[in-house]
This record gives structure tokens, C-alpha cells and sequence, in this order.
């Protein structure tokens, strides 16, 4: 089968998850690093973070960009929990917060046994209601994406705030600890190890855990990406993992097989499913964010669609 450029399949499974007629699609340029893409179906829009200019945009099909909020404090990751509310992280305040239907803002972490986090980066909440965030030092490491300044803590490490309240240090022998992702029975964890980026020798990795027993058990390393190291990450419904990388998009069978990749012409940071039938793959890619069909849907029941 001819593929058209923008699709390498590496094993025959990722054909029925692409089509080979599907467009890759740049639906808005011009920004220096886009991150923290989220679709709401209940407003058919994508929000994503401009992290550099402080912003958080709005994308529309027919409509474009807008601006969502500003100055966004270096908004990172974003996410919704499933009472429909948004959930993001904060590189400028260094923390973790949620939008509350009065349009209200409520911190949910900011600190950890008393000294201030590094600058949260990414987020997702499982169905029990539990807010679980990553806490690398990139938005304090220089002022491009936050505010320089020493860390407070001396690991970088994924973090649970249990619905009781509770903030657990979850993982703490992360580099860099990056994007986070569950399978669909939320059985498994999955984080991105991303330290590549300012020290070489550290693997680029995607690390497993596996949360069967209730306790956070080191499965090991789940890929190994051979081009740059991941950041944010997706499940799809049938478990597989869509993950960032330098050269596009990257997706895993549940088994670590890299089925093929989605190459997009810039380093993409972030993606997420969405569109009116939950068949779009979005994608934020440095400056530009695109768009492309899948024949899959998220793992998140509320990216699903119509
Ligand atoms: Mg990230």
C-alpha cells in the first residue's frame, strides 16, 4: 500500500488506526512552543497553551485562533477531570489548578512537605477523582518558559493528590519526569522521561508502572524512542500509546511494539484526540498545532464525541 508521506507504518496493526487518505493538516501557526492541548466536545474547540507569550488559545473549526485566557502564568499541561472542569499546570506560580464552574480558581498543589514545587508540567485525573502531575524543573531552569529559580525539592517527581487531599510523592527517581498517561482500565501507568534534553545520557525512555495491586509498582521501561525523547502523551481506547516525539508522533502497541508514526515537519511536544467524533488526532508541534483523522478514539471517555 502507497502511504503518503506524513504516515510510517512499522507494522501492519497501524493501518487500521490511520487511513491512508487522511491529511496531515497545520490549523494554526505562528507561535514559539505550543504545549497542553485538551478538547472540549461541549464547546467543539481546542484549548492549548502558548507557554512562552503566556497564553492559553482557543482553536474552532471555521473560526480559528482565539485568545483564551492571558496572562496564563506559563500554563503548561492541560486536562479535564470528569466533572467536565479544567485541570492545568502553572510554571509562573508553580502549581496545580482547577477551574470551577463560577470561573473561580482553586489551587490544588503548590507545595510539597513545605517547600514550593518545581513547576508542574503535566496532568491527568483518573475516575476515582485523583489529580496525578508531573514536576520537572523546566519552567525554572531559564525564563523562557516560567521564572528562574533554585528548586525547593530535591527529586523531580510524579505526584498523586488523592480525592482525600493527600499530595504522595508517587515516583521520585525521575531525571525529568514528563508527560503521564493510563491505559484504559487505569491499571497502568505510563511516564516520559524527557532529561535528554540537558544531559545526553539520559535514556529516552517511556517508563512503565503498574498500579494493579494499589501501590506503584516499577515495571520498567515500556519504549525507547529513536528520535529525541517524549513528552506528552494519549491512550486510545484499544490501550495503545500515542506519544511525542522529534520527528512527529509515535505510537505503541500495549505489548511496546512501535506500530508507526505519524511524522509532522516540526518537534512536537504534545497531542490530543478530539473533534466532533473523537477521530481527531490534535497535535502541538513548536510553532504550529495540526491536525490528523485517526480511526481510533481516546482513551477519555469525554473526548469521544458525538
Ligand atoms: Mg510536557
Amino acid at each position: 500500500m502507497i502511504l503518503p508521506r506524513h504516515l510510517q507504518a512499522d507494522d501492519p496493526r497501524f493501518l487500521a488506526l490511520v487511513h491512508p487518505l487522511s491529511d496531515l493538516e497545520r490549523i494554526a501557526t505562528g507561535f514559539t512552543w505550543t504545549e497542553g492541548p485538551v478538547w472540549f466536545g461541549d464547546h467543539q474547540c481546542l484549548l492549548f497553551s502558548e507557554i512562552p507569550s503566556q497564553r492559553v488559545l482557543c482553536w474552532r473549526e471555521g473560526e480559528g485562533v482565539s485568545v483564551f485566557r492571558s496572562p496564563s502564568q506559563f500554563t503548561n499541561g492541560n486536562t479535564r477531570d470528569r466533572a467536565g472542569r479544567l485541570v492545568y499546570c502553572r510554571h509562573g506560580p508553580r502549581d496545580v489548578v482547577r477551574t470551577e464552574y463560577d470561573g473561580s480558581l482553586t489551587v490544588l498543589a503548590d507545595s510539597f512537605e513545605g517547600r514550593r514545587l518545581n513547576s508542574p508540567n503535566d496532568v491527568v485525573v483518573t475516575s476515582d477523582g485523583a489529580v496525578w502531575f508531573t514536576d520537572p524543573t523546566y519552567g525554572i531552569i531559564s525564563n523562557f518558559e516560567g521564572c528562574r529559580a533554585e528548586p525547593e525539592q530535591s527529586s523531580r517527581n510524579v505526584y498523586r493528590l488523592g480525592p482525600d487531599g493527600r499530595l504522595t510523592a508517587v515516583i521520585t527517581d525521575f531525571t525529568q519526569p514528563n508527560g503521564l498517561v493510563f491505559s484504559p482500565d487505569e491499571t497502568r501507568l505510563y511516564v516520559a522521561e524527557s532529561g535528554q534534553s540537558h544531559d545526553s545520557s539520559v535514556p529516552a525512555v517511556i517508563r512503565l508502572f503498574d498500579l494493579a495491586g494499589g501501590q506503584v509498582m516499577d515495571a520498567g521501561i515500556f519504549a525507547t524512542l529513536d528520535q529525541g525523547f517524549p513528552d506528552g502523551m494519549r491512550v486510545d481506547e484499544a490501550g495503545n500509546l500515542w506519544t511525542s516525539a522529534f520527528d512527529g508522533v509515535h505510537c505503541f502497541a500495549p505489548d511496546g511494539t512501535r506500530l508507526g508514526k505519524i511524522l509532522v515537519p516540526e518537534r512536537v511536544a504534545n497531542l490530543a484526540f478530539g473533534g466532533p467524533t473523537g477521530h481527531t488526532l490534535f497535535i502541538t508541534a513548536t510553532s504550529s498545532v495540526y491536525r490528523v483523522f485517526v480511526d481510533t478514539r481516546g482513551a477519555e471517555p469525554w473526548t469521544h464525541g458525538s
